[in-house]
């Protein structure tokens, strides 16, 4: 008989709604087999209970923006970009295993080289390494005067091009197609909201994809790109780090997905920590208030939010708890990360959710994340498809790191 589980604790998002009171969630095989309060008779055959008292029960989180091979924490990702084919999977092998551990047990990668992703993907679905399942882009597509994208390496100019470069990548595996409209973040306002795609390009790869009955992001930082992504019917936003109110409004019009990825420039360890002190560090700062403020604004005007760590592996609670701090309520935040990201990915009711007949993919973290989704670095257990992967406390790391109270002198 395959195994069994009771889990209970006092607080239970089940990726829709929040429930505080003794509950508890039974497991069989790899799905969830009940949901109910505390008490309820365990299965025929006996299962282990895991109670868990003061801590919330969670769907395995889902990460919506991450790379294979490379890690913000570990040093220049151009140089991680560069390894040899052996060193860089045998990374992201180690990433996909920390994010897994920390509480994600779904991610999307978006882009890396060649098509690792597809490999890795399928290896961990075989079940030969451990890892969160896994959605891939292959190879990122951008132009040849795009400043930005590291981690992109199908670099055409146009249309008939990128649609090409799209099909090569549905054709080797892709389950998305991702695209870079924006550059880099850093430099003058001009240079940073340069589009390096337009209307023409991005039309070109979601038809691709849409006809494909796949999906399609954009990573882009605002100006003309982003008006052309919201025109071309791109589904995901990657960024948007300094859109305008006018085009986030025009967003949550469209019903079109924001994943803002704010973590990644405010960590100590991401994007800033590399930066050598000195003017370009300070502009660098002031940038990144302009990039919180802006995701403090789509929070506030309520734009269909998913979160991601954008290759902070393991940094998922962190992002949550940054846009925690700019505004955004613990439900809105939980539901990004579960039920809106599995409707995202096409697997509504499947993932993101804890409920009869789902898939057993959990999460128990200390505390009640419903009121403070700081809890979800407080990890407790971690199962995906019903098979304990983590159990016992993990703090991970830069909890109550706070950009606007650092900002602030606090
Ligand atoms: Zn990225």
């Amino acid at each position: 008989m395959s195994a069994a589980f009771e889990i209970r604790a006092r607080h239970l998002w089940d990726g829709k709604t929040g429930r505080t009171g003794l509950v508890s969630v039974g497991v069989e095989g790899d799905r969830v087999r009940s949901v109910g309060k505390d008490g309820a008779p365990a299965p025929a055959g006996g299962a282990e209970i895991l109670d868990f008292d003061d801590a919330t029960i969670l769907p395995g989180l889902i990460d919506m923006h991450t790379h294979l091979g490379i890690n913000h924490q570990t040093g220049d990702i151009r140089a991680q970009m560069k390894d040899p084919a052996v060193r860089h999977i045998l990374a992201g092998v180690q990433s996909l295993r920390t994010d897994l551990e920390s509480g994600v047990t779904t991610a999307k990668l978006n882009g890396d080289r060649e098509f690792y992703d597809v490999q890795v993907r399928d290896a961990i679905r075989e079940g030969s390494i451990p890892g969160p399942r896994l959605f891939v882009s292959g190879r990122g597509i951008k132009s040849s005067y795009c400043t930005g994208g590291v981690v992109a390496t199908a670099i055409v100019d146009d249309a008939e091009s990128v649609g090409r470069c799209a099909d090569e990548n549905l054709a080797a595996g892709a389950d998305w197609i991702k695209l870079f409209s924006s550059g880099g973040i850093f430099g003058t306002l001009e240079a940073v909201l340069r589009p390096s795609y337009g209307f023409g390009q991005l039309s070109a790869a979601a038809s691709k994809a849409h006809a494909a009955g796949k999906r399609m992001s954009s990573h882009c930082f605002g100006g003309e790109a982003a008006d052309a992504c919201i025109e071309a019917g791109v589904d995901v936003m990657d960024h948007g780090w300094l859109l305008t109110e006018r085009q986030l409004e025009a967003m949550a019009k469209r019903g079109m997905w924001l994943c803002p990825t704010v973590g990644v420039l405010t960590h100590p360890e991401g994007v800033l920590g590399h930066l050598p002190e000195g003017p370009k560090r300070d502009e660098a700062r002031r940038r990144i208030d302009a990039v919180c403020a802006t995701a403090a604004a789509a929070l506030r005007i309520g734009v269909p939010l998913l979160a991601g760590t954008d290759a902070m592996h393991g940094g998922l609670a962190y992002e949550l708890e940054t846009l925690q701090d700019l505004g955004g309520k613990p439900t809105a935040l939980l539901m990004a990360v579960t039920s809106s990201a599995a409707e995202v990915l096409g697997l509504a009711g499947e993932i993101g959710v804890v409920r009869e007949g789902a898939a057993a993919d959990l999460v128990v973290v200390r505390g009640s994340a419903l009121a403070d989704v700081g809890c979800l670095a407080d990890v407790l257990l971690v199962m995906r498809a019903g098979k304990i992967v983590k159990k016992g406390h993990t703090l991970l790391k830069a909890r109550k790191f706070s950009w606007p109270r650092y900002r602030r002198g606090l």
